[in-house]
């Protein structure tokens, strides 16, 4: 495919029917990776959405699942290779908390020396917190968004700068998790 050539080591975990370690070929779509390989989810439900790159990775919805397992054509829809690690979810994940666990794992993982990184994981747990207990989700998601754009710009590695990649790709692609009811203002 392209520039990725060859093959390349998948590990499929989650809540997937047959996890572990293949080796797949580069083209092959993430569909294919997680129905084929990964036999669906070990529930049996319907998977909803799947997690590639590492804990830093982007999540995927199901309508995407058609995309190629490859470096480029997964960059150009905002998303990671990485390490070439997928975790399946099904129907029951809420994909608001995975955010706020993404958020989390930067500030507990940060090592300080940038404000980005530093100071807006941290803010973005409050955010998201605010999010869950619906505290004016409009303003909120605008908040995070503009925090995801000064992470992913301005932190010196890729811990703060990848964080964005969980985040916005759950807000994307799974808007409705964002705003939960009930609504409240901010004001109430
Ligand atoms: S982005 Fe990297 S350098 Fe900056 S605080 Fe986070 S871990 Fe440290």
């Amino acid at each position: 495919m392209g520039r990725s050539r060859g093959t390349i080591p998948i590990q499929i975990t989650g809540n997937v029917k047959h996890g572990g370690l293949f080796e797949a070929a580069f083209g092959m779509t993430l569909g294919e990776l997680v129905d084929d390989i990964g036999g669906g989810t070990a529930t049996g439900r319907p998977v909803r959405a799947v997690q590639v790159g590492g804990p830093l990775g982007a999540y995927w919805p199901r309508d995407l699942f058609d995309t190629p397992f490859d470096y480029e054509a997964f960059a150009a829809k905002d998303g990671l290779i990485g390490h070439a690690g997928i975790v399946v979810f099904d129907d029951t994940v809420d994909l608001l908390k995975q955010a706020r666990f993404a958020m989390e794992f930067c500030a507990v993982e940060s090592c300080g020396k940038c404000t980005p990184c530093r100071i807006g994981s941290t803010r973005g747990v409050e955010v998201l917190d605010r999010l869950k207990q619906g505290i004016a989700p409009e303003e909120q998601i605008e908040t995070v968004t503009d925090l995801c754009n000064t992470m992913k710009f301005g932190s010196l590695c890729a811990l703060g700068g990848f964080t964005p990649y969980p985040v916005m790709s759950a807000l994307t692609h799974f808007p409705e998790d964002f705003r939960p009811a009930p609504v409240r203002e901010a004001a109430e």
